[in-house]
């Protein structure tokens, strides 16, 4: 086991600490008081080329590995996780999975655009009757000719109204259950498609969530995503690579409490001295260095299977529920520190506070991540598979 970074990856991680720092944290608080997606941070965002970080440059990305990509990410949500959230969605759960089940043709079209920026990615699984049982579909697509056309309801989609295309699910037989489920890569310019912004968010609040309604929106067939029937599969996969994004940002969270706690315990005294003098103080800062030093093992163990091409569902769910919890435990513990001050959004730990919540929320709720783990635990349903070697690879790694 090898604990060294590469030159790429420890330059990345500096590059974008930097401009995180540079161009998003002046700017973090005011864009959550006013829930305001802010363009100008996205389109230098593009122009860094920062969207296509783990895709091949063939198809316009940066081509770095899932090490690399783990720290990029730790490092947005180290400072804002509205901010982390457009590139797990835009990187993560659309261009990878294109990426994954595309045709060629599909790949040449669409990654190069959503690595630079000219498209923007949302993916619509979620629906008001199908959130953990996302198989639970009721959007549907009735094939007509050479096209299929898509009625129902979206809802809780991230970058859903500055999208200009959709993954969208959507059952073509619900008699067939989840082998009905397709997936439609949908110009969200096509009539019939409306988004809604979701307002009065805990969380969250400069990044855009939206209900989508398609009332009879019409898709070409050359527009489906792994083929008729492979939907709940694309879906699944594409969460696999949600999931280590979220599992990074958490403990770029967990990291920016750290830093932000322990400069202010340096500075407030109480009762004649330093509160980072106080033993009480000493252990909530320790339990987030010990958290986040963990989850950051977690990611990485989950980035090394990425970058082997090793099937890493029950790892990646292991670091998500582990770094989503590391992440509610900093955030509360954060606020606690700065007692009164910590109320506020005067300094961001109370932002900080607020964004943890959805860590254990989407992409799969802390229960659905401990009921993958526990299930591949009890031999109910092993989540890598029944693959012997692949198991073996795995044991091997731990
Ligand atoms: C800010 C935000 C952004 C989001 N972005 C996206 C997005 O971009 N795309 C998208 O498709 N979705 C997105 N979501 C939706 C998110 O993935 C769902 O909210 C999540 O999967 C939970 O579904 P639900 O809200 O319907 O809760 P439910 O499924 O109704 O769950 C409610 C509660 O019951 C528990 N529960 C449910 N089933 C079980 C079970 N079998 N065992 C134990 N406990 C269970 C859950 O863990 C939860 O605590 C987003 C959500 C939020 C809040």
């Amino acid at each position: 086991m090898d604990f060294e970074l590469s030159k790429q990856q420890i330059d990345i991680r500096r590059h974008m600490r930097e401009f995180m720092e540079r161009e998003v944290e002046p700017y973090a608080v005011s864009n959550d008081r006013e829930c305001k997606f802010d363009w100008s941070i996205a389109k230098k965002i593009f122009s860094e080329g920062f969207l296509g970080g783990p895709v091949p440059e063939q198809y316009g990305g940066l081509g770095l590995d899932y090490i690399a990509y783990g720290l990029m990410t730790e490092e947005v949500n180290r400072v804002c996780s509205s901010t982390r959230t457009l590139f797990s969605v835009q990187t993560s759960l659309v261009a990878l999975t294109i990426l994954k089940w595309g045709s060629e043709e599909q790949k040449q079209f669409y990654l190069p655009k959503l690595c630079n920026g000219e498209f923007i990615g949302c993916y619509g699984l979620t629906e008001p009757e199908a959130g953990s049982d996302a198989a639970n579909q009721q959007t549907k697509a009735v094939k007509d000719g050479n096209s299929y056309i898509l009625s129902g309801q979206k809802t809780w989609i991230s970058n859903g109204s500055i999208a200009s295309h959709a993954l969208v699910f959507a059952t073509v037989d619900p008699s067939l259950g989840h082998k009905g489920i397709t997936c439609f890569i949908v110009d969200t310019k096509t009539k019939g498609f409306t988004a809604v912004p979701i307002k009065g968010k805990l969380g969250l609040r400069a990044s855009d969530t939206s209900s989508l309604f398609l009332d009879e929106v019409r898709v070409p067939s050359e527009n489906i995503l792994g083929g008729v029937g492979n939907g709940f599969k694309v879906a699944m996969s594409a969460l696999d690579n949600g999931r280590f994004s979220v599992a990074a940002g958490a403990v770029g969270l967990v990291q920016g409490c750290i830093d932000n706690c322990t400069k202010y315990a340096m500075q407030r005294k109480t009762f004649g001295k330093f509160i980072g003098e106080h033993q009480q103080v000493q252990a909530m800062i320790a339990d987030m260095v010990a958290d986040c030093e963990a989850g950051r093992l977690l990611y990485l163990r989950a980035a090394s299977l990425k970058n082997k091409g090793v099937r890493n569902t029950r790892e990646t769910s292991i670091a998500k529920l582990f770094c989503g919890e590391a992440a509610n435990k900093a955030g509360h513990n954060a606020v606690q520190i700065f007692g009164g001050y910590g109320f506020s959004d005067e300094y961001p730990v109370e932002r900080f506070f607020r964004d943890a919540k959805v860590l254990n929320i989407y992409e799969g709720t802390r229960e659905i991540q401990r009921m993958i783990i526990g299930q591949d635990a009890l031999g109910i349903r092993y989540a890598n598979g029944e693959d012997v070697q692949n198991r073996q690879l795995l044991v091997a790694t731990v």
